[in-house]
């Protein structure tokens, strides 16, 4: 059987590279392929035929499956119909909650690799938490938490639990200064959108000279390799993100 059958090219992640974040180089929507690429492969379990079988657009067999008569089964394995839009679209929604599922029940939790790389943007906030601090915003905890959707994404979140996902949010392709100037933009982001409270702003500036908040330029930059505040006013460089000062930026 070829590969390319399956649409997915050259590459296709095995169980344990996708229970290792290797998912997120692959659309969800084509997930129920990659079930049925790992079904032929050999492995097996009722999630994993249940995630194969929506690529044929239908709802999992355990929403019509008849229980008191197996033999109706054997329509689960019907000729794959043409994918549509939004059928696509419902079938990755499906794929997103079913595919944890089908990794534990061969023997691959993801769950290891996701909280790991949450430590890692916890990591991150916790420098970008440093400056809350010393800015008496000490009261905005912010915590790390993966977002539903792919790729899997980690966005600065409140202790109530809001968070603003607009911004991107960490990925797992990123770390060093990239992954800072990711916490640090979802973390401004957050307080923003959630709040309507610009954080931080230039002592010396104040915040964008409009009456918006929402025009000003963009709080953190990476220069020189190095992740900076900037002043959302007149744009230069404030402080490195860790770094931020009761002088430098305007306190609560
Ligand atoms: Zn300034």
């Amino acid at each position: 059987m070829n590969i390319d059958e399956f649409g997915l090219g050259d590459w296709w992640p095995r169980p344990d590279q996708a229970a290792a974040g290797a998912l997120d180089h692959l659309p969800a929507d084509q997930w129920p392929m990659l079930a049925a690429r790992w079904l032929a492969a050999g492995f097996n379990s009722e999630p994993m035929r249940q995630l194969a079988q929506l690529q044929s657009g239908e709802p999992p067999t355990r929403h019509r499956v008849d229980p008191h008569n197996p033999r109706r089964r054997a329509g689960m394995f019907a000729e794959p119909l043409p994918v549509q839009g939004h059928r696509r679209h419902l079938a990755a929604l499906d794929a997103l909650d079913l595919m944890p599922e089908v990794l534990r029940s061969i023997g691959f939790d993801p769950a290891p690799a996701d909280e790991e790389f949450t430590a890692r943007c916890q990591g991150a906030l916790d420098i970008v938490q440093h400056d809350l601090d010393v800015t008496g915003c000490g009261q905005y905890q912010m915590r790390a938490r993966i977002g539903r959707g792919w790729p899997a994404t980690v966005f600065a979140t409140l202790p109530d639990g809001s968070y603003w996902s607009g911004g991107g949010g960490m990925s797992r392709r990123q770390d060093g200064s990239w992954l800072l100037v990711t916490a640090a933009d979802s973390v401004s982001a957050t307080l923003k959108e959630v709040h309507e409270f610009e954080w931080p702003v230039c002592a010396v500036h104040g915040g964008h000279p409009k009456t918006s908040i929402w025009d000003g330029e963009e709080p953190v930059d990476l220069i020189d390799k190095v992740a900076w505040w900037r002043c959302t006013n007149t744009g230069h460089a404030l402080a490195p993100v860790g770094q931020l000062t009761s002088k430098i930026a305007k306190t609560l």
